[in-house]
């Protein structure tokens, strides 16, 4: 009796979504096409299973695109 576990389903607790730390660093090298054929593969079958990186690169391709169009547009101050 008297059990003191808040989670008895024996579930983890919810968080915030983010990618594995293990592999932020090759998601980071992805993005800027920095990372080798073989970790590219790995990183591959790792999003196969894994949502939360699936989401992470999907966030990053976004604001690399975001990024790379505001520096297309011509500025529209000029600087001097
Ligand atoms: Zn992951």
């Amino acid at each position: 009796m008297g059990q003191a576990t808040k989670n008895p389903g024996g579930s983890r607790p919810k968080r915030a979504a983010g990618p594995c730390p293990s592999w932020r660093v090759a998601l980071l090298m992805d993005l800027f096409q920095e990372i080798s054929t073989h970790e590219e593969a790995a990183l591959l079958e790792h999003l196969q299973d894994c949502e939360r990186c699936r989401e992470e690169r999907r966030r990053l391709r976004l604001l690399m695109q975001l990024i790379q169009t505001a520096m297309e547009l011509p500025p529209r101050v000029p600087l001097l």
